[in-house]
């Protein structure tokens, strides 16, 4: 059940002494509920956490201690907010290089303009995986029919034609069934840079978070077993016994990633598995992840406390688990009727509520989360949705 790995691996490493203390001032981009979870433990430990948001009212605006205004294009503006902290971080992997390539040239940003730029590109993303030896779902870069046309020869139907940027939660992507399908999918994403993915029929889908610090020590959390609804997580277990043998390969893996791309920070590693037992990265996300929500219950150290403590070049915590844990996400078609009762799910003493401060609940939109903590995953599980379920039938 323990999950934790602390490796020393030799890396670029920095001395400790530019270690920031508590009372620092943290730079963040993105305002979303990743931003807010991690502007709560920053402040917790003591640090002030500033916004650069293109939003007025956000998630992490409500809770940030002070919070900037301007498009990410503005570089002015990022120069100012920038000289204002001593380090920055970011929530989400759409923000503009640009940006963190000018942030970057006055404070340290972690990760670095540099990883931002690998994992915020699909192609990009895979050739690195390829580059370092690690198995992807097999692909081609796409930037016009003809190219498409080719390339669903080349890798036979089913495929998955993804922008290569911007995309999540399964925006930006389109399953392609038979080669007659290609042109009205080309047409459908309206893009002119994409990615061709081989689909993979895999029977789990599964998340590591690997935390690695300014000395290139490395924590990990998972196997993380994610099951999705309409391409949204929906429900994330800890530890899944079908995950159990293929773990310490998934770690493996993303331990190599991490030093590899030289973080500083957090990241993600999603993968599939197939029914016999390969693995392939699906996708990295350079920061915490929805699937990684269950360690602020179920862990000594949250992911959003091993980001804080990563950015600010404190040592890591202990990514130790403290019980089996489930956690469903609340997406906005809760809010049909009106506010949820949230006293029926309160009553189950076992099931934490976590709420994102969202005004206006839209359907797909993700509001909040619950987890559950219990004697055994599947207990947990079945608490979780049951508990997600009273919501449902008020
Ligand atoms: P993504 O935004 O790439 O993480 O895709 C969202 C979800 O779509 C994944 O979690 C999978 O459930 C599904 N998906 C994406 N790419 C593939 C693929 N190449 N093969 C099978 N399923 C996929």
């Amino acid at each position: 059940m323990t999950t934790m790995q602390l490796d020393a691996v030799p890396s670029t490493t920095q001395s400790s002494s530019s270690a920031l203390p508590p009372g620092s001032a943290i730079g963040i981009f993105g305002s979303g509920q990743l931003g807010r979870m991690f502007t709560q433990a920053a402040q917790r430990m003591g640090y002030r956490v500033h916004l650069f948001s293109t939003d007025q009212a956000s998630p992490t605006g409500e809770a940030a201690d002070s919070q900037y205004n301007a498009a990410y294009d503005d570089l002015d503006a990022v120069a100012d907010f920038a000289r204002e902290v001593e380090v920055i971080t970011f929530e989400f992997e759409n923000v503009p290089f640009s940006a963190l390539d000018r942030a970057q040239q006055l404070v340290p940003v972690r990760p670095s303009a540099a990883v931002l730029k690998t994992v915020q590109h699909r192609v990009r993303e895979k050739r690195f995986l390829q580059q370092i030896g690690v198995t992807c779902t097999p692909f081609c870069a796409v930037s016009s029919g003809s190219d498409l046309q080719h390339a669903v020869s080349a890798l036979g139907c089913p495929v998955v034609l993804k922008t290569v940027q911007e995309g999540y939660d399964g925006k930006g992507q389109v399953r392609i069934d038979k080669a007659e399908d290609a042109a009205s999918a080309w047409k459908s994403l309206g893009s002119t840079e994409a990615i061709l993915e081989g689909f993979v029929d895999f029977s789990h889908e599964l998340s590591i978070l690997a935390a690695r610090g300014m000395d290139g020590s490395i924590a990990t959390y998972g196997p993380i077993g994610n099951q999705h609804d309409q391409h949204i997580l929906d429900v994330s277990i800890i530890p899944l016994r079908a995950l159990a043998e293929v773990g310490p390969k998934a770690i493996e893996i993303a331990c190599t990633i991490v030093t590899q791309l030289d973080v500083i920070g957090i990241i993600c590693v999603e993968f599939f598995l197939t029914k016999d037992g390969q693995l392939f990265v699906n996708e990295i996300a350079p920061r915490p992840h929805n699937s990684g929500h269950l360690t602020m219950d179920a862990f000594v150290t949250s992911q959003f406390e091993q980001q804080v403590r990563t950015v600010c070049g404190m040592p890591l915590g202990s990514a130790v688990q403290t019980g089996p844990a489930a956690m469903a996400n609340l997406l906005g078609d809760l809010w049909r009727d009106g506010e949820p009762d949230w006293q029926r799910v309160l009553q189950i003493p076992e099931v934490k509520l976590h709420l994102y401060g969202k005004q206006c609940a839209r359907p797909g939109r993700k509001m909040g989360h619950l987890t559950a903590l219990a004697d055994t995953a599947e207990e947990a599980e079945r608490i979780v949705r049951q508990a997600r379920e009273l919501l449902t039938t008020c």
